[in-house]
């Protein structure tokens, strides 16, 4: 099977999937393991289905070191359906939740949460969003449900490094969606770990919760059963059909990170990746213009501007041309940003990440007055 014609792929999510995973999907398509049905034809309540479920959330459990007080659960609604699903699982006899408000996806989870629970932000968010403010001068409350953070924010470029924020005692919960095993992750604080499989794990429409046990059963009574965290334990996640193909999709991805080497591995490649494109923009003498603060700039969505702080949209229009003849496609910032993201999820080869600093540092010679 060839390769030819597929595209540099730096989107923001769903994102590239590694090849040897879209291959083996083909190879599966008509005839899974001999069955000869495709995994998206079978019942999800067959033995086989069963199988590849289980073997799908041991490794996940294996990868990430997910301790044994925690659960795995495989839901739909995405990452804002956590949005809401967090309050409506947890608030228990709780007035209110914390939030740490570092850019649009917590910003979004805030708003969400609100109809479910009383929302505290630990701090005043100021835009535009380029950093996390110093822990000390927080506004924290031990009496939360729980401090929530978004571990990677997408459409800004801010990961929570290296450590994840101090719990104060109350259960930490975390949005993984665009950071989803780029690097190893301590579970230490943490309550809920979530995130959509489609940026680091396979495709949209599977949403990976990993919950601690002893969080379970204090759901509110409107909780829709699909949003439980206990009746989906109940049911190993078999409450109703789920997405079964996105499972599957998982699955693969996840033994092509076993086969990498783990999340160790994964790890040092993203550094060297994201560092490769910092480093050009940091040697460019302000030619290219990263805003977020250098502690928490993120491995996985390296934005930046053109031509100043405040970008020169002829110079991004055309860096994006460029881009494109040269095969790679979706570097366009989020709209709200502008500017330029690369997003380097964990599918990105060092070798495409090159090409993209070959075309920046190109670009930069011809334009970089500075
Ligand atoms: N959180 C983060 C950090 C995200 O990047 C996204 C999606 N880009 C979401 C939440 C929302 O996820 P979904 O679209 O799966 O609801």
């Amino acid at each position: 099977m060839s390769l030819a014609g597929r595209k540099i792929n730096f989107a923001a999510g769903p994102a590239k999937l590694p090849e040897e995973v879209l291959l083996k999907m083909q190879e599966e398509q008509l005839n899974f393991n001999g069955l000869g049905v495709s995994v998206i034809e079978m019942s999800h309540r067959s033995k086989e289905f069963g199988v590849l479920l289980n073997e799908t959330i041991a490794l996940i459990r294996e990868l990430m070191n997910v301790p044994d007080n925690y659960e795995i659960l495989f839901m739909q609604g995405g990452g804002t359906g956590q949005f809401a699903a967090i309050p409506l699982n947890l608030k228990g006899n709780h007035e209110h939740a914390d939030y740490i408000v570092t850019g649009a996806w917590s910003s979004k989870a805030a708003e969400e949460a609100q109809k479910y629970i009383k929302v505290k932000k630990v701090f005043q968010p100021s835009k535009p969003y380029v950093t996390v403010p110093d822990q000390e001068g927080w506004v924290h409350d031990e009496k939360a449900a729980y401090l929530y953070y978004c571990a990677n924010e997408t459409v800004h470029g801010i990961e929570f490094t290296p450590t994840a924020p101090e719990s104060h005692n109350v259960p930490l919960v975390a949005d993984v969606s665009s950071n989803f095993m780029a690097r190893p992750f301590d579970f230490k604080d943490h309550g809920v770990v979530f995130g959509g499989a489609q940026k680091n794990l396979g495709a949209a429409g599977l949403t990976i919760v990993i919950v601690r046990k002893d969080l379970i059963g204090k759901q509110q009574g409107i909780t829709p059963a699909v949003f439980s965290y206990q009746e989906m334990i109940a049911n190993n996640s078999l409450y109703n059909t789920p997405p079964t193909g996105g499972i599957y999709t998982t699955n693969l991805v996840l033994k092509w990170i076993k086969a990498k080497g783990g999340l160790q591995s994964i790890y040092e490649l993203n550094l060297q990746k994201s560092g490769l494109i910092y480093g050009i923009i940091d040697d460019s003498n302000g030619f290219y213009h990263c805003a977020v603060d250098k502690k928490y700039r993120s491995i996985m969505n390296v934005c930046f501007r053109i031509g100043g702080p405040k970008g020169n949209d002829k110079l991004e229009e055309e860096f994006l041309k460029g881009a494109v003849e040269r095969n790679m496609i979706s570097l366009k910032g989020h709209r709200s940003v502008g500017g330029i993201r690369a997003s380097l999820y964990n599918a990105i080869s060092l070798e495409e990440t090159q090409v993209l600093a070959t075309w920046m540092n190109e670009f930069a010679k011809i334009h970089n007055t500075n």
